[in-house]
């Protein structure tokens, strides 16, 4: 056993690390003795992530290459992580990396660590005063997975010696998770579970443009950091100050302004209203083009591609009142060449023929169909592209503060890859499969040092520079962190006057 979990490990104050053989189990011991207030339970994590491993893609299959494995941790953090972005982010200061920051004092990690194969252990509550603290804790325990929690009003670290109650969470990111797992009712391109392909990642484009747009429009937060889970999701990470200091209730109030309640067989009251909320007006407006392209036809998630994909999930699902388009439509395409795209066109336009918005005179069946029936039919095509394409929101990761999330930078043991920074405006030419894995990187590295020791090249200031790593990491560095910097600067600044116009000292 390592020395670390000999020490960590203690199970009458259980407050810190419990062995065990699933992770599950593992959570439950840890937090069955938690100090602060609210019982923690196994939903304050990110837990979809751990899921057994499921068949990865073809590629990954057929790829007999070392992705992950301890040592290439190991060198990971020895050489790559960027602890100084992490700690320049999480400090919320543009202060050089050693300062002092209470936003990052108070910051909790719980790190997973395996002290052997197969065994796992949870340590929470941990906390760290400078980046190098951070730093010398990672390189020591080499941690399969970190996870970020709350910024506290005291160090998380000294929850021992704090009386119950003390230890309360002040200050945390809203963060949004969106997995592609929700979306297993909605992919047709043979992926369940875990397993991703290119033609599933649409469904993380489609989410960010949504999210990333309403986040930035309907909410005016400036900070908002998008990462790749490493595996087959994505996370935002909102760092505006008016965003960290939400409560639970408002939090709660953000994630569900971005839930769309559509329609069941169950439950035919719908909740959109016409004309559309403008936030879902310009959501359908990302999408349609989305889903005309990307889930009607065959070479996407085929809704609109074969007799029986369009009669199941398409025209069976046609409001009672328009029950008549179905059955006529079901037959015109049964032998007509027109394209996935045509059809979705011609099926529109039978709906606004049949509710009289179709332009011309008024068929008989508008002028006696119930203004009920005609809204819920005007409804049902918006309906459709929600239902295929709208972003399915792990909404519990958001609406506490006191959530864990796992750290950007960490690798997904499974994959191998880094969970690195997206760029929205990028989102579109973002591939998962590009993302490197450890092993891809250890190799990148030697390639440089081979090249390097040819050529005369200035020394990077970062070794993650000298790999693919840096194609992600700069442009964070470029339009996140230095925004969010200049800002506090500002921020800075200001405070400084004014309480300098308050002194009279000018
Ligand atoms: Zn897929």
């Amino acid at each position: 056993m390592p020395e670390e979990s000999t020490q960590e490990q203690d199970p009458d104050n259980g407050t810190t690390a419990v062995a065990a053989t699933s992770p599950t189990s593992a959570v439950t011991n840890v937090y069955a003795k938690d100090n602060s207030n609210k019982e923690i339970t196994n939903e304050d994590f990110d837990m979809d992530e751990d899921e057994p491993m499921q068949t990865e893609t073809e590629a990954a299959k057929k790829s007999t290459a070392v992705v992950f494995s301890p040592e290439l941790l190991k060198m990971y953090y020895a050489r790559l992580f960027p602890f100084d972005l992490l700690h320049s982010w999480l400090a919320y200061s543009p202060n050089n990396n050693n300062s002092q920051s209470w936003l990052f004092s108070r910051r909790e990690f719980s790190m997973t660590i395996e002290p052997s194969p197969g065994e796992e252990i949870y340590i929470r509550y941990q906390s760290f005063s400078t980046s190098q603290e951070l730093t010398t804790a990672i390189l020591k325990r080499r941690p399969t997975k970190i996870d970020l929690g709350a910024i506290f009003s005291q160090a998380p670290k000294d929850h021992k010696t704090l009386q119950k109650g003390q230890l309360q969470p002040v200050q945390r990111e809203l963060v949004f998770d969106i997995d592609l797992t929700d979306y297993d009712d909605i992919r047709h391109c043979g992926c369940t579970g875990a397993q991703i392909c290119n033609k599933c990642w649409v469904f993380m484009t489609m989410a960010v443009e949504v999210l990333d747009g309403g986040l930035k429009k309907d909410f005016g937060f400036d900070h908002v950091s998008w990462f790749y889970s490493g595996r087959r999701g994505i996370h935002a990470w909102i760092c505006d100050e008016t965003a960290r200091t939400l409560t639970n209730e408002a939090r709660n109030a953000v994630a569900t302004y971005f839930e769309v309640k559509l329609a069941s067989d169950n439950n035919k009251d719908v909740e959109l209203h016409l004309p559309l909320h403008p936030s879902l007006q310009r959501a359908f407006d990302i999408l349609e083009p989305w889903f005309i392209s990307d889930i009607l036809p065959a070479s996407g998630h085929g809704l609109l591609a074969s007799p029986e994909r369009w009669k199941k999930d398409l025209l069976d699902t046609i409001p009672e009142a328009g029950k008549s388009i179905a059955s006529l439509l079901e037959k015109k395409w049964a032998n007509d060449t027109t394209t996935p795209a045509e059809k979705w066109e011609q099926l529109k336009k039978h709906v606004r023929v049949l509710i009289g918005q179709g332009g011309g005179a008024k068929t008989k069946t508008a002028k006696t169909m119930s203004t009920k029936d005609k809204l819920r039919l005007e409804h049902w095509p918006i309906e459709v592209v929600f239902r295929h394409t709208y972003p399915r929101l792990d909404i519990n990761v958001s609406k506490t503060m006191n959530h864990l999330l796992k750290s950007p930078f960490c690798v997904h043991p499974k994959t191998g890859r880094v969970c690195v920074p997206i760029q929205p405006e990028e989102i579109r030419q973002f591939d998962p499969f590009a993302v490197p894995t450890l092993g891809r990187l250890m190799e990148e590295l030697d390639d440089y040092e081979k090249t390097a020791a040819m050529e005369e090249r200035p020394k990077p200031k970062h070794e993650w520079q000298k790999t693919s790593l840096k194609g992600y990491f700069e442009p964070f560095q470029k339009a996140f962190l230095e925004p969010l910097h200049k800002e506090i600067r500002k921020h800075d600044k200001n405070q400084a006057e004014q309480a300098a116009a308050m002194r009279g000292d000018f």
